[in-house]
C-alpha cells in the first residue's frame, strides 16, 4: 500500500468528518462534501447521485456540473455510467466516458466538457443509496487508490446517510427508512394484519465510521476476531450438532480464521476507518457479490460471510440481539428467515410475519400456517429497510406489504381489515348451524391442525372435527427426535381438547419438503417424488411403530383414528396396518389398556391408487383425498414451484372427471371418504367439491366459516347442472361458469 495515497485516504476521511461534525443543513453539507472530494482529487468535477425511489437516481449536489441541474437531472436504474455503477453495484473507471456502452448524454449538466469518469456506488450492507462520481477534463484513468479512496468516502457518506446526516426538506435529501415502500412478494398464509415491525434480529448502527488512531482500531478487530474465534469453535464442541449445523460453522470458522479477510480489513483501518466501518465495508462487499453469483454453493457461503460479519459487528459494537427494545402491542416479525422452533416461541403474540425468503412448503410457513398468523415470503429487501416499531401492513391474500404505508392506502387496508372482521361475525353466527345447502344435503366441515396451538378453533370454527392432524409438526420444531412417552402425552391432550370429536391423526409425512433436522434423507434429485411419507416409514418402520404406539396409549379407551400418507399401491396399505394391528396386539398382550375402536385410513395423493383393486377400497376404513399432493401428480406441477404451481385449475374439469372416479369407487365398497387439501378451504372449490359429490372436507380453521356460510346459500343439484353445463361446452375448467352462476346467486 502506497504511503502517500494512505494518507491521502486518511487525510480525504478527516476533512469530510471535520465537514460532518459541523452541524448543518442537509442540502448544504452535500454541496461541501461535493467541493471537498473535488478538491482533495484533484478533479474538476464531484456529483452525488442519491436514490429517489428504488428505480431513480437523482443529482443531489455537484461541485463543477451545472448548479441548475441539481435535484432536476433524473435517471433510471441502469440508465447511463451513473446507473451502470448503481444497477451492479461496482465501480466504473474509464478515460473517455463518451464513447463508454451506455454512456448518456444530459446536456443540462454540461458534462460533455468532461472525458474521465469514476463512478463508485454508495452502499451501506448491500442497502443501495446512490452514486458517488468524480470527473476530469483530461483523459486518464484513476487509479487502484483513487478507486479505493472514493471507494472509502463512498461508504461514510453511506453510513452518515444511514444516520440521517443529510435529510433536508430542502431538497437535500429525504430521509431513509422514513418513506412509504411497498413489496411484491408471494403469500405464504392467506389474512390481513397491521402492526408494527419487530425485527427478529435488529440491525446493529455504526456511529463511528471514521477513526483517529489506527493502531488502537486495528488492536480492536484483532480483539473482537479473536473472541470471534473462540466463540464459534465453543459452538462446535457443542453436542448434538447436525451434519449440516457442522458443515456451517466449519465454514464460518474458515473464514473467521482467514488471513485475506482480516488483512483486508486492517487496510481499511490503515486508510482511515474504524474497526465496524471495515468490517461493514467487507460485508458489503459480500453482499454486492451476493447478488451476482448465479451459484447456489457460492452464495450460501457469502450468506455464512454475511453472518459472520454480523457477529464480528456485534462483538465490536456490544450491541446483542437483545437490544433492550420493547415489543410493540401488535407487532409484525420481519426477518431474512426464521426457524419453526423461533416462530413457535413468539406464537400467537405475533399479527403477521414477513420474510425475506422462505417457501410456501418452509416449515416457518407451516408453523404459520398453524399458529393462523398472515404470512408474505420473499419480500426482497424488507429487512434493510424496516425499521423495530416501522407502520407495517401485510396483505397475505395477496403477498403484498406496505411499509410506513400513506395514510389513504393504510384507510383502504383497515376497510378491508374491517370487511374480513365483519365476514367473521358472521360466520361466527352459523357456528353452531350445520353446512346444509338449500337442497338439504349436509356436508360435514373438518378442520385440519397440527399443533396443540391450534386446537383451540376446534370450538370457534364451527368445524365437525379434526380431518387432518398433521403429526410431523411436532417432529420439525425439535432439534431431537421426540420420546414415545412424551408424544403419547401430547397426543392425549389433542384428543383431550377435541372433547370426543374425531381427531385424524396422519402418520409421520417426512421427506420432500419436510425434512427433520435429525434424520436427514438421503440427497435426491427429486423429492417430491422420493422417498417420503409412508415409504420412509415402512423402510424404517421403528420411527412408525414408536408413533403407532404413542397413539394406541394416548388413546387409551377412546375410539382412534389413523391414516397413512402417500399410499401409492394396496400393498403398501396392507403392510402400514399390518403394523397397527401388530402394536395394538402387542399393547394388549402387555395389559395396556387399547383404544376402544380403531379406524385405519389411507390418503389418497397419487393418481395410482385410484386404480387400485377393489379389495383396497374394501379393506380401508376411509380415504382421505390429499388433494395439494394429489393435484401436483395429476398434472405433474410441483406444488412448491412458483412457476408452475398456480398453473392448473383445481376446477379444471379433467380433474374433476378424476375425483369423480375417486368418488363412484368409494361409493361402490361404501368406503367414507373425504377431502383434505387447502382446496377444500377455498369457497369456490369446496362448492365444486361438494357438487361432485364430496361429503366431507377438511381445511384450515379460518376457512370453515367462508365454506358454510357459501355452502348454505346454494343448491347442489344446480351447481351439478353449471359443471356439467360445462363440461358439454368443451370447456377446459368449470370456474368462469361456476363463478357466473355464483354471481346470479348473489343477487338472487
Ligand atoms: C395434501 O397433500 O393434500 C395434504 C393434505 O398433505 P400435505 O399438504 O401435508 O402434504
Ligand atoms: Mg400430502
Amino acid at each position: 500500500m502506497p504511503e502517500r495515497t494512505e494518507s491521502e485516504s486518511r487525510k480525504l476521511l478527516r476533512r469530510l468528518r471535520d465537514v460532518l461534525s459541523v452541524p448543518g443543513e442537509g442540502q448544504d453539507r452535500l454541496d461541501r462534501i461535493t467541493h471537498l472530494i473535488a478538491d482533495s482529487m484533484g478533479t474538476e468535477v464531484c456529483s452525488i447521485y442519491l436514490f429517489r425511489d428504488p428505480e431513480t437516481l437523482e443529482l443531489c449536489a455537484t461541485e463543477g456540473l451545472k448548479k441548475e441541474a441539481v435535484h432536476q437531472t433524473r435517471m433510471k436504474l441502469g440508465e447511463g455510467l451513473v446507473g451502470r455503477v448503481a444497477r451492479f453495484g461496482q465501480p466504473v473507471n474509464t478515460a473517455d466516458a463518451p464513447s463508454e456502452k451506455g454512456f448518456r448524454y444530459m446536456p443540462e449538466t454540461g458534462e460533455e466538457l468532461f472525458s474521465s469518469f469514476l463512478g463508485v456506488p454508495i452502499q451501506r450492507v448491500g442497502e443501495k443509496l446512490g452514486v458517488l462520481v468524480v470527473q476530469s477534463r483530461t483523459a486518464r484513468q484513476f487509479n487502484e487508490d483513487e478507486i479505493y479512496a472514493l471507494d472509502v468516502v463512498a461508504m461514510v457518506l453511506a453510513e452518515m446517510t444511514e444516520l440521517g446526516a443529510f435529510t433536508s426538506d430542502q431538497g437535500g435529501m429525504r430521509a431513509l427508512h422514513k418513506q412509504p415502500v411497498m413489496f411484491r412478494a408471494t403469500s405464504g398464509q392467506e389474512g390481513a394484519a397491521e402492526g408494527r415491525v419487530w425485527l427478529h434480529e435488529p440491525r446493529v448502527v455504526v456511529t463511528n465510521p471514521v477513526a483517529d488512531d489506527p493502531l488502537t482500531e486495528i488492536d480492536r478487530i484483532k480483539a473482537a476476531v479473536g473472541e470471534l474465534r473462540v466463540s464459534i469453535d465453543d459452538l462446535l464442541e457443542a453436542q448434538q450438532l447436525d451434519k449440516d449445523q457442522k458443515q456451517v460453522l466449519e465454514a464460518y470458522r474458515m473464514f473467521a480464521h482467514s488471513r485475506g479477510w482480516l488483512r483486508r480489513m486492517e487496510e481499511d483501518i490503515m486508510r482511515g476507518l474504524s474497526a465496524e466501518a471495515a468490517v461493514e465495508k467487507e460485508q458489503s462487499a459480500a453482499r454486492a457479490r451476493m447478488e451476482q453469483v448465479p451459484d447456489q454453493y457460492l452464495r450460501e457461503r457469502l450468506q455464512d460471510l454475511d453472518d459472520l460479519s454480523n457477529r464480528l459487528l456485534r462483538i465490536l459494537t456490544g450491541q446483542g440481539k437483545d437490544t433492550g427494545a420493547e415489543m410493540p402491542d401488535n407487532p409484525v416479525l420481519v426477518a431474512r428467515n426464521i426457524g419453526p422452533a423461533e416462530l413457535l416461541e413468539y406464537g400467537r403474540k405475533l399479527k403477521g410475519v414477513v420474510l425475506e425468503e422462505g417457501s410456501v412448503g418452509s416449515h416457518a410457513a407451516i408453523v404459520a400456517r398453524a399458529l393462523a398468523i398472515p404470512l408474505v415470503i420473499n419480500a426482497q429487501r424488507l429487512v434493510a429497510e424496516a425499521l423495530n416499531g416501522d407502520h407495517i401492513l401485510v396483505d397475505g391474500d395477496q403477498g403484498i406489504v406496505h411499509l410506513r404505508p400513506e395514510e389513504t392506502v393504510a384507510r383502504a387496508f383497515r376497510d378491508k381489515i374491517a370487511m374480513q372482521a365483519e365476514a367473521q361475525k358472521r360466520y361466527a353466527s352459523l357456528r353452531n348451524l350445520p353446512a346444509t345447502t338449500t337442497c338439504g344435503t349436509t356436508i360435514s366441515l373438518h378442520m385440519n391442525a397440527g399443533l396443540m396451538a391450534d386446537l383451540p378453533s376446534l370450538d370457534g370454527s364451527g368445524a365437525d372435527g379434526v380431518g387432518l392432524f398433521r403429526t410431523e409438526l411436532q417432529f420439525l420444531i425439535r432439534s431431537k427426535m421426540p420420546q414415545r412417552a412424551e408424544l403419547a402425552r401430547l397426543y392425549a391432550r389433542v384428543m383431550d381438547a377435541a372433547k370426543g370429536k374425531r381427531v385424524a391423526f396422519r402418520t409421520l409425512d417426512i421427506g420432500s419438503d419436510k425434512v427433520l433436522p435429525y434424520m436427514k434423507p438421503p440427497e435426491e434429485p427429486n423429492p417430491a417424488m422420493g422417498w417420503r411419507a409412508v415409504r420412509v416409514g415402512l423402510d424404517k418402520p421403528g420411527v412408525l411403530r414408536m408413533q403407532v404406539q404413542a397413539l394406541i396409549r394416548a388413546a387409551a379407551g377412546r375410539p382412534l383414528t389413523i391414516m397413512f400418507p402417500l399410499i401409492t399401491e394396496h400393498s403398501e396399505f396392507q403392510a402400514a396396518r399390518a403394523h397397527v394391528l401388530r402394536e395394538l396386539h402387542r399393547e394388549k398382550s402387555l395389559g395396556h389398556p387399547v383404544p376402544d375402536r380403531i379406524e385405519i385410513g389411507a390418503m389418497m395423493e397419487t393418481p395410482s391408487l385410484a386404480f387400485a383393486p377393489k379389495s383396497f377400497f374394501e379393506l380401508t376404513d376411509f380415504i382421505s383425498v390429499g388433494g395439494n399432493d394429489l393435484k401436483q401428480f395429476f398434472f405433474a406441477a410441483d406444488r412448491e414451484n412458483e412457476l408452475v404451481r398456480r398453473r392448473y385449475d383445481t376446477l379444471n374439469l379433467s380433474f374433476l372427471a378424476f375425483l369423480e372416479q375417486i368418488i363412484a369407487r368409494c361409493a361402490e365398497t361404501g368406503t367414507p371418504l373425504s377431502f383434505c387439501g387447502e382446496d377444500a378451504g377455498r369457497p369456490i372449490e369446496a362448492l365444486a367439491l361438494a357438487a361432485i359429490g364430496f361429503r366431507s372436507l377438511s381445511m384450515r380453521p379460518a376457512s370453515v366459516g367462508p365454506v358454510k356460510a357459501l355452502l348454505r346459500r346454494i343448491n347442489l343439484a344446480a351447481a351439478r347442472a353449471v359443471i356439467d353445463r360445462a363440461r358439454q361446452d368443451g370447456a377446459e375448467s368449470a370456474r368462469p361458469l361456476l363463478m357466473d352462476w355464483l354471481a346470479t346467486q348473489e343477487t338472487a
